[in-house]
């Protein structure tokens, strides 16, 4: 069934009102009708099946039918930190992460970032990711819409570590622990059905270098290796979370 998340706020008591972009895929790309079902998420505390009452231009009014309790969130909170890739990378990202699960997105520079970052352009381009996120994130029936953050200066990462139970700095050269024996022990010793908030970083294209490494680790991180072969920046991420989510039972069969 069809998925939109709205603001609180469009959520009424036993109506919700839909506009603007999702208006517009109800009544053109969905063709939608008076008694059509939909799944409304206010990416909150409330999800609901709805039936469309109205549709008129730029607004889709729904009535309420049924509350639905939320439970597509993993309890381990990955926050997916990525160096600036080139192109449209980071949009790639984004997509497949959030259907992974993770829960925010920090974009940052670092040593090796190869792209020149235009502030005048910042808006343009976070709109974009958010709307990549919201789209992801209806596609794989999450609850919530992960949180994507204007890209922060690598002193500014370093300096987010505490808001985090784990830090693990995605290195390539890293021979000694790898994020399977670092995340696992960790994860176990959690207490059952707890929550924990785990920050993944990635490098760019060129990687990291030594200094940035020792920087991380002095900040709180642990250096972590992905196995033996080199991945490309924008797939390190989706292994480390799809690798911590498994170890955690949040990919089923647990
Ligand atoms: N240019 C680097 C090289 O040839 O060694 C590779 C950089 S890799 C494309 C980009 C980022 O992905 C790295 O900085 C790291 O964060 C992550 N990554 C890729 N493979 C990894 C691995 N085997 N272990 C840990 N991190 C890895």
């Amino acid at each position: 069934m069809q998925r939109y998340f709205v603001t609180p706020e469009q959520f009424g008591q036993d109506t919700v009102v839909l506009d603007g972009e999702d208006a517009r895929h109800i009544a053109k790309v969905m063709r939608g009708k008076a008694g059509d079902k939909l799944i409304v998420s206010d990416g909150v505390s409330r999800e609901a099946l709805v039936a469309i009452a109205s549709i008129e231009i730029g607004e889709v009014t729904a009535t309420i039918l049924e509350s639905l309790e939320m439970t597509h969130e993993p309890r381990i909170q990955i926050t997916v930190a990525q160096s600036l890739p080139k192109g449209d990378k980071l949009e790639t990202v984004i997509q497949k992460c959030t259907e992974i699960g993770a829960v925010a997105f920090v974009p940052f520079l670092s040593e090796r970032t190869i792209v020149q970052y235009d502030e005048r352009k910042e808006s343009k381009r976070l709109d974009r990711w958010r709307k990549i996120c919201k789209e992801a994130a209806e596609q794989a029936h999450r609850n919530i819409v992960p949180k994507v953050s204007s890209p922060l200066g690598w002193k500014q990462l370093l300096g987010s570590f505490s808001g985090y139970d784990a830090v693990y700095f995605c290195y390539e050269k890293e021979e000694g622990l790898q994020l399977r024996s670092a995340a696992a022990p960790w994860l176990a010793g959690l207490e059952p059905e707890s929550s924990a908030k785990v920050l993944v970083i990635v490098g760019p294209e060129g990687g990291f270098s030594e200094e940035e490494c020792e920087a991380a680790e002095a900040a709180g991180a642990v250096s972590v290796g992905l196995g033996r072969r080199i991945l490309r920046c924008e797939t390190a991420g989706m292994v480390a979370a799809a690798c911590i989510l498994y170890e955690s039972g949040e990919m089923g069969g647990a």
